[in-house]
């Protein structure tokens, strides 16, 4: 439990040193950042994260423009909007908060954004890129915040086993592509996963993001092993993660929850949203 303590600290010093890179990078941008948010419906989680997302750009100066839109919004609606927002030369990034309500398809409607404004680095042609190894595209925020958080507690990540709990579009999948892309044996579990024990006990470096209170346990981790819980559950009304706290007794990090990737996640879009407005510049 002392250890849990210590890293939160040790996160908080991290995210500090973020945000002071971040403010002197906008200074040195000549005239106004924005970026456009589009959240279709009232989900109260994604109201939250879009309520952090605003408020971490208002500290640093950034301009937001939260468009809210009817979930009984069809498709070709929410196409025409970001449409406008692509042609808007004062936005520079559009993030279409997810998940969309049931029906829509996610996919054609993050591949309207322009790959320009696409901050959230979901687009097809952004997830190519990162598939490629290409460094000058736009990365998903969660697993780019969980990398840059991975290299700061690794002196290296070349040759690490790195396993990883999920494979979503949003998290699993794209890290994976980071990782590799670093030189880290990676391995990727999911719900067919068979023997998941087995598998995570061989992990040097190993990430959970699959959204199961505490499932993994002390007994699936081996002795060393840093840990990245990305998880977030509610449980008697207190967040938790996918990682139980006992895995402390045998990690060399255990990162906490809440107050981990959360914040970090937010950082990193407020990173890509710059990186945006640089490349706007040399234009
Ligand atoms: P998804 O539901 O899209 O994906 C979950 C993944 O986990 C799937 O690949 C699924 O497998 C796998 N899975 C589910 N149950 C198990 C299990 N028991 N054993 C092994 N694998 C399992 O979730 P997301 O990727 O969007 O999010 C994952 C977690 O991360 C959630 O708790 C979410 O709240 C959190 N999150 C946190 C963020 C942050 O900023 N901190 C940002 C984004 C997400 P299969 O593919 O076979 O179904």
């Amino acid at each position: 439990m002392k250890r849990r303590k210590m890293d939160k600290e040790d996160i908080k010093k991290i995210q500090e040193n973020i945000f002071a890179k971040l403010e002197a990078q906008t200074k040195n941008i000549e005239g106004d950042i924005g970026f456009a948010i589009i959240q279709v419906g009232l989900d109260p989680v994604s109201t939250i994260y879009v309520g952090k997302k605003e408020e971490m750009a208002r500290s640093l100066g950034i301009r937001c423009k939260k468009i809210l839109l009817d979930e009984r919004m069809g498709e070709q609606e929410i196409v025409e909007n970001i449409n406008k927002l692509n042609g808007s030369e004062d936005i520079l990034g559009i993030i279409v908060q997810l998940p969309l309500p049931k029906g829509l398809n996610s996919r054609k409607i993050l591949d309207t954004i322009d790959p320009k404004k696409d901050v959230d680095g979901l687009t097809t042609e952004s997830l190519g890129k990162l598939f490629e190894g290409e460094k000058d595209g736009f990365f998903p925020a969660t697993p780019a915040a969980v990398l840059g958080f991975i290299k700061e507690k690794e002196k290296t990540l070349e040759g690490k086993r790195a396993v990883i709990v999920g494979r979503s579009n949003l998290v699993g999948k794209p890290l994976s592509s980071m990782l590799l892309n670093e030189d880290a044996t990676v391995t990727i579990c999911h719900s067919k996963t068979k023997n998941l024990k087995e598998i995570t006990k061989e992990a040097d470096i190993l990430v959970t993001a699959f959204g199961s209170p505490r499932l993994i346990t002390v007994d699936m981790v081996k002795e060393g092993v840093s840990v990245f819980d990305i998880g977030i559950n509610r449980v008697d009304g207190k967040i938790v993660g996918d990682v139980d706290e006992g895995v402390a007794k045998k990690a060399k990090y255990l990162s906490p929850v809440p107050g981990g990737i959360g914040p970090l996640t937010v950082l990193q879009l407020m990173a890509n949203i710059l990186k945006a407005a640089q490349k706007n510049e040399m234009r």
